[in-house]
């Protein structure tokens, strides 16, 4: 009898242990900090809750950056990390905040936008909780967040999810999913409120493009790709065609299925005038068939089995030894939101957005992402914001 119940206290005082150290690990990727830098350009900040009262004092809200012009012209929404695990997006927003000089038009950019996805890991799967971008000033560190927001921040989950306005049933998930809960409401669950401070954003600022960020499995065929609904679709796919031709590298348009409720490049447009545009690059690390999901598969692509899947022919995308690194990733979504402004600007004059100091594909291959990051020990602290 004494050895059962020594058994169980050890047992019992080993899964303790084993749930402290990971509880601590997920308490510290839940608050760990990132800084960022508003650039040059940077002429106002606000939050998302100034749209949206629901979203004050909730760890859903977020910082929007507005980076004015001297002239007025088009306005463009960016908006990155609707899906945290999908980390080129977030890359890339910051790339335009801490360099963007805009001449003509506004930009605005969300570069946390699932702020409580951000702070959620997937630890079934195996995340990792961080990756390490290099920089000339050293390592610049970021949470690797989840599809979905947190459960400690969002809770409970539905058994089905019925979206608004339209009752389609959707996932039990989806309801924290910030892909799913377009156009959103002001008094729905908190991921519906910053979809819908989003859609606020876009009409009282009367946003004239909303690019959405992400990346999708390169077994996945909306990928690599701009999804566009009927009233983007001209300028999308002149983009494509565009930055395939001048800029050498693949890309195509996906029509937006109407019939498919609660995505961004669907009710976006349907519920503001705002032309919306939803960015795939391929991510690797999301595919199911890979090896052990680590930083250098999430950084570099390279997966062997991905690699025998691509000569079976059964990716949608071009795949080699050299993988899929970021700086490719995120060097195509520069280049393409950079065409879809000039395609904007080119059809709607009076809308015309200006703006310099951003870098294309090329340039991004070249030097790499994290030479367009500052030090935010070298910078002002007013400039420096943690998200
Ligand atoms: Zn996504």
């Amino acid at each position: 009898m004494r050895r059962v119940w020594t058994t169980k206290v050890l047992l019992a005082s080993a899964v303790a242990a084993l749930m402290t150290v990971a509880g601590i690990q997920l308490y510290e990727h839940r608050h760990h900090s990132l800084p960022i830098i508003a650039g040059p350009g940077v002429t106002k900040v606000a939050m998302l809750s100034d749209y949206a009262e629901g979203l004050k004092g909730t760890p859903a809200d977020t910082f929007v950056f507005f980076l004015e012009g001297k002239e007025a012209g088009g306005k463009i929404l960016i908006i990155a990390n609707t899906h945290s695990n999908e980390p080129a997006a977030i890359l890339t927003s910051l790339i335009f905040l801490e360099n963007a000089i805009v001449e003509k038009g506004t930009l605005i950019i969300i570069p946390q936008f699932n702020n409580s996805g951000s702070r959620n890991t997937r630890p079934g799967d195996g995340y990792p909780l961080y990756f390490e971008i290099p920089t000339d000033w050293g390592k610049k560190k970021f949470r690797i967040g989840n599809r979905e927001a947190s459960p400690l921040d969002q809770w409970p989950d539905p058994d089905v999810y019925v979206h608004y306005p339209d009752r389609q049933l959707l996932s039990f998930l989806d309801v924290r999913n910030t892909n799913r809960t377009w156009p959103g409401r002001a008094n729905g669950p908190l991921m519906e409120r910053v979809t819908h401070a989003a859609m606020e954003i876009m009409r009282k600022e009367e946003v004239d493009i909303a690019l959405d960020i992400h990346g999708a499995e390169t077994m996945f065929p909306v990928t690599n790709c701009i999804v566009a609904p009927e009233k983007s679709m001209r300028i999308a796919m002149l983009t494509s065609l565009t930055v395939k031709a001048r800029e050498g590298f693949e890309n195509h348009v996906e029509p937006s299925p109407s019939g498919f409720r609660g995505l961004s490049h669907r009710e976006i447009g349907d519920y503001s005038d705002a032309l919306p545009f939803l960015l795939e690059a391929p991510i690797p690390f999301l595919d199911q068939p890979t090896g052990p999901k680590t930083v250098d598969l999430l950084l570099d692509g390279k997966d062997p089995f991905l690699l025998s899947l691509s000569k079976k022919g059964k990716l949608f995308v071009p795949y080699d030894e050299s993988g899929w690194p970021m700086d490719k990733r995120v060097g195509q979504h520069c280049s393409v939101i950079l065409e879809i402004m000039n395609q904007h600007s080119r059809k709607y004059p009076e809308k015309t957005t200006t703006i310099r100091n951003v870098p294309r594909y090329a340039d991004v291959v070249e030097k790499g992402v994290g030479y367009y990051f500052h030090n935010p020990d070298e910078t002002e602290k007013k400039n420096v914001y943690d998200i």
